[in-house]
């Protein structure tokens, strides 16, 4: 089925252009937050991706910065020009959020909370519905379902990874998801190849991947000091790992006719 572009901010996802999104698990920190915008928006990222609410299985780890993280993204996100995703873990959170979200993102953990897709279907804002761990292909598309009925049509869907009898790698990356959702639905496809693997070196080869078998973009985290990181830095790629990745990108891009989307930043 011909796909149904969604605009995030500048940046139009499931159009000609392939699209990079890219950030840290969470941000951390002001400083830090504003380093890693920098370097993945020049590296080639189009949209910023960052937690403030994080779903952690452990109550002990860190749970993002919450509110605080809002006035750090307003900042962040004016100076960059750079569109700014963000998970929403809660209806509760639209408030706070939406000046500053130019997407929400549906994590995981909730592809099957149905009064959260109710609330996000009437939020106004684009949504990045990623799949289940344990979510069927037609359980994610029935999902998607619910934003479009909740009233927006703007829905962009996020294969990261499924839960297998595979342990290896922290889950199983379903590239096959891809063309099959394509051939059944018109919604943009991302592929988050960080929670899909777990694993820094396998990241660049499934992008690559993805790309090939039809992803309208890549979702990665990306951190300056992957062992300081507060959630997820042992998938994390720094930033030289992302520049290698976009450089290994490109000629695959090229032989798709696919270019990068590429805005350019204030700074
Ligand atoms: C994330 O993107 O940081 C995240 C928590 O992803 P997922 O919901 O896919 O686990
Ligand atoms: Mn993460």
């Amino acid at each position: 089925m011909s796909v149904r572009p969604v605009r995030i901010g500048p940046v139009v996802v499931g159009a000609s252009e392939f699209v990079v999104v890219a950030g840290p698990c969470a941000i951390e920190s002001h400083e830090r937050f504003d380093k890693i915008a920098s370097l993945v928006g020049r590296a080639g990222a189009t949209i910023l991706r960052g937690g403030i609410h994080k779903l952690r299985t452990r109550p002990d780890s860190f749970q993002g910065l919450g509110d605080p993280a809002i006035a750090i993204v307003r900042a962040v996100r004016e100076r960059t020009g750079m569109p700014f995703i963000t998970e929403i873990t809660d209806a509760q959170q639209v408030e706070a959020l939406d000046p500053v979200v130019d997407a929400y993102q549906v994590g995981s953990r909730n592809m099957h909370n149905y009064a959260l897709l109710k609330e996000l279907g009437r939020a106004g804002k684009p949504v990045i519905l990623k799949r289940g761990f344990c979510g069927r292909i037609d359980e994610w598309l029935h999902a998607a379902e619910y934003l479009v009925r909740a009233g927006t049509d703007d829905v962009i869907l996020c294969e990261r990874g499924i839960r297998t009898f595979e342990t290896a790698m922290r889950n199983t990356l379903d590239l096959a998801c891809v063309p099959y959702v394509k051939e059944r639905s018109s919604f943009p496809v991302l592929v988050d190849p960080s929670h899909g693997t777990g694993i820094p070196s396998l990241i660049a080869p499934m992008s690559l991947a993805a790309a090939a078998a039809g992803a309208d973009g890549i979702m990665v985290e990306v951190h300056d000091e992957p062992t300081l990181a507060l959630s997820d830095g042992e998938q994390a790629l720094t930033p030289a790992m992302f520049d290698e990745l976009i450089a290994r990108l490109e000629p695959v891009l090229g032989a798709i006719r696919r270019p990068l989307a590429r805005e350019s930043l204030k700074a």
